[in-house]
């Protein structure tokens, strides 16, 4: 077998690796019982949006789980899925909405897979309100040291080995998951512009109990005054009464469109990011973000659940705008007390190393009850930031300033992003 270059989402981590694709439960335990008698490491593989190392290996083999793919509704049980390793989000909603169901968790892509999911425990926008992916899981079956495939239920210690345990618990095959009954296929969104960071997070702490799921885009170019103005978008299920029971619950609502105003093929906007991906066509991006959403005021309206959450998928391989060398992402999660002064602190520093991350997203979380929880009650900015030859050693640095800033403000980086070493300096 010939080896493939295997990358993390942002492109600037990856391994020379030879790649296995099991396309079955008894080909993947086949798999993974002849790569360990030949004492061969061995990392699992998702879809791949991990965006730094996780899914990579270095020095031994990938198995790459996403061929196990049945998702089956268990009968009896609404809302209860049995689902393979590689089912995606976007398999469940696909499945699910027409039924009636949504997942209680989903990140910011649909392009995840369960085992990714359980491994990192993802969060969503509503992490606050209702925990992490894992909350939601109700057994899991793994292939346990000895090669056998068990179920392991959410009671049993051993869940804990797997949930936010980047697969060194073994392999998950399946997962036993709860999706929430939703009556219409809608959010009642409100978007509008908050001026600075302070007042930005006293609104999403404000917000915690009237709405289900809260985000803000913050733009990270101003200085002083307006250092973390924001764009905020807040939402609610949309319930029956309002509309029609059932509206909305159906794919083509949910779809999202290849194109822009029913014209522009989406692939331009891809183009069209590429050619803004540097440091002054950025501030002009995150500049129009907040002007036009300042300008249209407080908005409400109605969307479909899918085009609320999966934003960044309307764009077809938008991070090809950070090629060649790829970007970082880097999660901050502070304690809701030191939130202000930390994030403030992580914007500053971008402007005195000169450089401001290009996409900023800041959202609330409570403490997870899991062994490898990561989420303190409190709040996490995501950073984004471009490699290029001339600044990679200065981000590199940047980088080392926040893990600084995060372990003195009793915080924790989210391993799933980490693409500089961040999370293994955290427990050194
Ligand atoms: C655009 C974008 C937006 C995102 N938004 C969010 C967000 O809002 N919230 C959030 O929490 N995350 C978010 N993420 C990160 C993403 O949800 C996680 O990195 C997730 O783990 C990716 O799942 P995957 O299937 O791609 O797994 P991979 O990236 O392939 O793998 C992730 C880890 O899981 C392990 N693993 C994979 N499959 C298995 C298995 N079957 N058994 C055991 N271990 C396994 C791998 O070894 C690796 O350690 C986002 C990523 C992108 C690209």
């Amino acid at each position: 077998m010939s080896p493939d270059l295997v990358s993390g989402f942002g492109l600037y981590n990856f391994s020379i690796s030879e790649v296995h694709t099991p396309s079955s439960v008894e080909e993947a335990q086949a798999c993974v019982a002849r790569l360990r008698k030949e004492g061969t490491p061995v990392t699992l593989r998702g879809a791949g949006r991990s965006y730094g190392p996780v899914a990579t290996c270095p020095r031994g083999a990938v198995v790459d789980l996403t061929k196990l793919r049945e998702l089956t509704f268990l009968e009896g049980k609404p809302g209860r899925v049995r689902a393979q390793a590689g089912v995606m989000i976007a398999d469940l909603w696909r499945q699910g909405v027409p039924k009636g169901f949504w997942p209680h968790v989903v990140p910011g892509t649909m392009f995840v897979s369960m085992g990714g999911a359980v491994a990192a425990n993802i969060h969503g926008k509503n992490h606050y309100k209702r925990g992490s992916f894992a909350e939601h899981v109700e057994s899991l079956l793994v292939l346990d040291e000895a090669g056998e495939a068990v179920r392991i239920a959410r009671t049993d210690p051993r869940f804990h080995d797997h949930v936010a345990g980047y697969g060194a618990g073994g392999p998950i095959l399946e997962i036993e998951l709860d999706l929430k009954p939703v009556e219409t296929g809608y959010f009642d969104v409100e978007g509008f512009t908050l001026g600075d960071l302070k007042t930005t997070l006293d609104c999403i702490e404000e917000g915690k109990e009237k709405w289900e799921y809260q985000v803000a885009w913050i733009d990270c170019y101003p200085r002083g005054g307006n250092l973390g103005r924001s764009a905020v978008h807040v939402a609610n299920h949309t319930p029956a009464g309002d509309i029609p029971k059932g509206k909305g619950l159906d794919l083509a609502t949910q779809e999202v469109p290849s194109t822009v105003a029913g014209v522009i093929p989406k692939s331009f906007l891809a183009s069209g990011l590429t050619m803004a991906t540097f440091d002054l066509g950025m501030k002009a991006v995150n500049y129009a973000k907040y002007l036009v959403a300042k300008v249209a005021g407080r908005v409400v309206y109605r969307q479909p659940l899918v085009h609320f959450n999966f934003l960044l998928d309307a764009i077809p391989d938008w991070r090809r705008a950070y090629r060649p060398m790829g970007f970082i992402q880097y999660q901050l999660f502070v304690p809701r007390e030191n939130a202000l002064a930390v994030f403030t602190e992580a914007i500053r520093l971008q402007h005195r190393f000169g450089m401001p991350s290009y996409l900023g997203v800041l959202k609330r979380h409570r403490k997870d009850r899991f062994r490898n929880a990561y989420t303190p009650e409190g709040y996490s900015l995501a950073l984004d930031f471009p490699v290029t030859r001339s600044k990679a050693a200065a981000l590199i640095q940047l980088c080392r300033r926040y893990d600084a800033l995060v372990s003195e403000a009793g915080g924790s980086v989210y391993r799933a992003k980490d693409c500089v070493g961040s999370f293994e300096r955290s427990k050194a």
